[in-house]
């Protein structure tokens, strides 16, 4: 057994071995040009779910996502907002990596940028032309695809398949239209560095075989990104790696899916995206992460709200069952489960794993137990959810639900026992927060109305008097009806 995963390489789900006993990840990260959408995060949890899996498994990892703070797209936006590209660029950093934070994605070890790696570029290419993979025309530098055999070994292209669709734009100069650019010349006006080919900039793919080498080595073990990124983005990166340095590059290819909006990719270019700073006004980091999750990283996601607020309402279940609990006592032990182990070891099976959890939930409301409670506890952290505190209102409803349950535990259980089946079966059909808390009012009405009916006159009194300290009021209708009334704040 162990952590299998799926290589877009062989097209297989592989043992993996690692080389060395660091893992080394590289992520293709934002050209920051905009902030991020819901696309780009997530490739981010993504590669945080694979990296929490595999240091859960034991292993040492390093992880490197770069920022292509310099690209065509950028100096674009110079131009459109008539602001530095370099600030557009940090600015655009900071909302990304302020997102990450906010959703619990583990940072990378390295954040490089392509500007700050002019340098290693430069050489990497010097390295191709005196290797015979490049040649410069007319100030730019650029790959000859068909020096490279291996070419196309990723994406599972021919050579045939890619010469229809390639041509040449007037401001290029490349002799093959299946060739692509190292190496730019600048346009008057446009940020440039002096190099041996004239005054230029980098291409967008060798900034990623420059750093991921640079950082990790000329063979490493993962490298992560969106699937659209397969052609020609990674199928470049291995031919510039390979042909510089003989080696093999990259010995894992893991790619996400798609995020869609109405069956089309979630892109910056077409406009077509819901930024991720959007989302989280309406949505915590966990509910976001449940709903990612809840899709294998390979599979497409189609973005909804919708599916969103099934996230939700389905998270809000998972926070009662935990928020019913008095302090956990962080000595007692989780349950070993073998089939979480199992599942996440199946190239990262997070559907699976969550279904696990809910069946953990499901017997922690059938069943009062600490065990239950603290292993969802720690599964729930195992897959980078956050610890979080439910909203004032729900958390004030429970904590007299816990004290009702703690004056019930003396008596006889049979009435505990319907107060927690009657939650769980409301709570399954709970769609929003709003219901959610008249929901968990209601459960309590109904456990006051049989204590009167049994006669319990005081701890009935005692749901009203400990609801009334939180501003909710009953009022008793007949002998077993009641409502309430919040106050306004
Ligand atoms: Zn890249």
């Amino acid at each position: 057994m162990g952590l299998k995963l799926h290589n877009t390489l062989t097209q297989k789900i592989e043992e993996f071995r690692p080389r060395e006993d660091t893992v080394g990840i590289y992520t293709c990260g934002l050209t920051v040009q905009g902030p991020p959408h819901v696309g780009h995060i997530r490739s981010a949890i993504t590669r945080d779910i694979l990296v929490r899996w595999l240091e859960y498994s034991g292993y040492k990892v390093m992880t490197l996502e770069n920022f292509t703070d310099i690209d065509d797209k950028i100096i674009e936006k110079q131009k459109e907002l008539n602001k530095d590209w370099r600030i557009i660029a940090e600015e655009n950093i900071l909302k990304y990596l302020k997102a990450c934070d906010i959703l619990n994605i583990k940072r990378a070890t390295f954040y490089p940028r392509a500007s700050q790696h002019i340098e290693e570029i430069m050489e990497l290419v010097k390295k191709l032309i005196d290797n015979g993979f490049a040649y410069e025309k007319g100030g730019d530098v650029y790959f000859k695809v068909r020096a490279f055999k291996d070419y196309g070994k990723l994406s599972k292209k021919s050579i045939d398949d890619l010469v229809s669709g390639a041509r040449i734009e007037p401001t290029e100069h490349k002799i093959d239209p299946l060739d692509f650019a190292l190496w730019k010349a600048a346009k008057p006006g446009e940020p440039y560095w002096l190099s041996p080919w004239g005054k230029g900039r980098p291409g967008w793919h060798i900034e990623c075989s420059a750093m991921s080498m640079h950082y990790l080595g000329e063979t490493f073990d993962i490298h992560t990104g969106g699937e659209d990124l397969i052609f020609p983005h990674h199928e470049n990166e291995i031919a510039q790696s390979v042909a510089a340095t003989g080696k093999e590059f990259v010995r894992y290819w893991l790619h996400n899916g798609w995020v869609t909006l109405g069956g089309e990719k979630m892109a910056k270019s077409t406009g077509h995206y819901f930024l991720i700073e959007d989302i989280l006004k309406d949505y915590s980091s966990n509910v976001i992460r449940l709903y990612l999750l809840k899709t294998q990283y390979r599979n497409q996601i189609e973005f909804s709200k919708d599916r969103l607020d099934e996230a939700k309402a389905a998270y809000l279940r998972i926070q009662t069952y935990i928020h019913g609990f008095e302090k956990l006592p962080e000595l007692a032990e989780p349950f070993m489960l073998k089939e979480f182990t199992e599942a996440m070891d199946d190239d990262i099976n997070t559907p699976m794993a969550l279904g696990i959890i809910f069946d953990l939930i499901k017997q922690g409301y059938e069943k009062e137990s600490l065990e239950i409670a603290i292993s969802v506890k720690y599964y729930l952290s195992v897959l980078g959810f956050a610890e979080d505190e439910p909203d004032q209102p729900i958390n004030d409803v429970i904590d007299v639900l816990r004290e009702v349950k703690a004056k019930l535990k003396d008596k006889k259980s049979e009435l505990l026992d319907f107060a927690a089946r009657d939650l769980w079966s409301r709570l399954e059909t709970i769609k929003s927060s709003d219901k959610f808390f008249s929901n968990l009012v209601n459960v309590l009405l109904d456990i006051r109305n049989q204590l009167r009916k049994e006669k319990n006159y005081e701890l009935a009194d005692f749901i009203r008097e400990r609801l009334a300290r939180k501003h909710i009021h009953i009022f008793d209708k007949e002998i077993d009806v009641s409502t309430f009334r919040v106050d306004a704040k």
